[in-house]
């Protein structure tokens, strides 16, 4: 088994770590410094704008990365 290091969790990293997790039972490890989950970027400006808080700008539950790890 191998394991595969992704940088960076917004979309592009996500999107290959979903997919790799779909093809395989590698072990995925994605490294970010900016949070610790995905949330989308596209919303940022409804935060911004105060329509939304940060929870509602992640699509997974936090529990969600570790089951599928
Ligand atoms: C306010 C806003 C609104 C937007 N609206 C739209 C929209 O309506 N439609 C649309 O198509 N696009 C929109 N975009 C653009 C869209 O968000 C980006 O195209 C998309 O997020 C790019 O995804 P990415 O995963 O390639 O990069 P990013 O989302 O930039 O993710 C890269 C990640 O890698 C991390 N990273 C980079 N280098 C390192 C390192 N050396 N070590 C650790 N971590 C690292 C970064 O911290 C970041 O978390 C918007 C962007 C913003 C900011």
């Amino acid at each position: 088994m191998r394991h595969i290091i992704i940088i960076g969790n917004g979309i592009s990293g996500i999107t290959a770590a979903r997919h790799i997790r779909k093809r395989s039972n590698d072990t995925i490890s994605v490294i970010s410094a900016e949070t610790d989950h995905f949330f989308s970027r596209t919303a940022l400006m409804y935060m911004y704008m105060g329509h939304m808080k940060y929870e509602h700008t992640k699509p997974y539950e936090d529990w969600f990365w570790e089951k599928t790890a």
